[in-house]
């Protein structure tokens, strides 16, 4: 084999401080507790640096990282890669365009994780512009042949998949648009979870979500995107008519003067029945 040059040692020497400012980055913005969470960057084709197993992601050095193939065998690195690595070795056996993966358990996105709600409201244009709809790929023990497979349906036509009951993944083209995306996402949870307490996630019509997708292609995004609702005319933003959240209405009844006396002289009646003593 030959000895790597100058250029390539800086270029895998950054490459670690990258994957090491990213680990703070998501340990510091509360995406993860303890060790959870992992990152890798693809260096060549066949060669990926990834973290290990049990770090947390905010103490991470890079004498700490291991490379790996796409096999999962270790070339090089003294500790051993983590036990979620086959996902991430998915997705670059998938799409050899992704450059950069962050997988993480940012709170808001890992509880629509828990409640199986998939981000693919037409809610906030930044989201259908940048994040596009992110599904939920179905259940899989960590660490398990089951994990990859669970997310591989979702790999081609997504920037990133929540993980049912665990947490979120996203790749990107490369490590920093990987965790712009996993940002984006959880943004995007978080502000459709405080309008849901609001009882307030009204949607954009499709004739305004069809405006985002074309400036979406502009910018050469691609994948799956919201597709917004029907609104009456002229409206931008409505209530989706199917499952729709609409706001709360007061439970309210309309009793005149006539049906409130009734009322009150049955209610009478029986409270005082109640106090009599029982005839002997
Ligand atoms: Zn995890």
């Amino acid at each position: 084999m030959n000895e790597p040059t100058n250029e390539q040692m800086k270029n895998e020497a950054k490459v670690k401080q990258d994957i090491c400012e990213i680990g703070r980055k998501v340990y510091e913005k509360g995406f993860g507790a303890a060790n959870d969470g992992n990152i890798s960057v693809r260096l060549s084709s066949n060669e990926i640096w990834i973290t290990p197993t049990g770090v947390s992601k905010g103490a991470l050095q890079p004498d700490m990282l291991v490379k790996v193939n796409l096999l999962g065998e270790v070339l090089e690195g003294e500790l051993r890669p983590t036990s979620e690595m086959k996902m991430h070795l998915k997705v670059y056996e998938m799409r050899p365009d992704i450059g950069g993966i962050v997988h993480v358990h940012p709170p808001y996105a890992t509880a629509f994780a828990i409640a199986g709600l998939p981000l693919d409201a037409a809610t906030l244009p930044e989201s259908v512009v940048l994040l596009g709809t992110i599904p939920v790929a179905k259940y899989a023990t960590p660490s398990t042949q089951a994990l990859p497979e669970s997310i591989a349906p979702h790999v081609m036509n997504h920037q990133g998949v929540l993980l049912e009951n665990h947490g979120a993944l996203t790749w990107g083209k490369d490590i920093q648009s990987a965790y712009y995306l996993m940002e984006s996402l959880e943004f995007t949870a978080k502000i459709n979870w405080i309008a849901r307490q609001m009882n307030g996630t009204r949607q954009l019509s499709i004739e305004r979500v069809k405006e985002l997708v074309a400036l979406r292609e502009k910018m050469g995004l691609q994948g799956e995107t919201p597709t917004g609702v029907i609104c009456p005319p002229g409206m931008d933003v409505c209530f989706p008519s199917e499952h729709a959240t609409t706001p709360a209405q007061p439970l309210t009844v309309k009793i005149d003067e006539q049906q409130m006396e009734e009322i009150i002289t049955r209610v009478t009646k029986a409270v005082i029945s109640q106090l009599q003593p029982p005839a002997k």
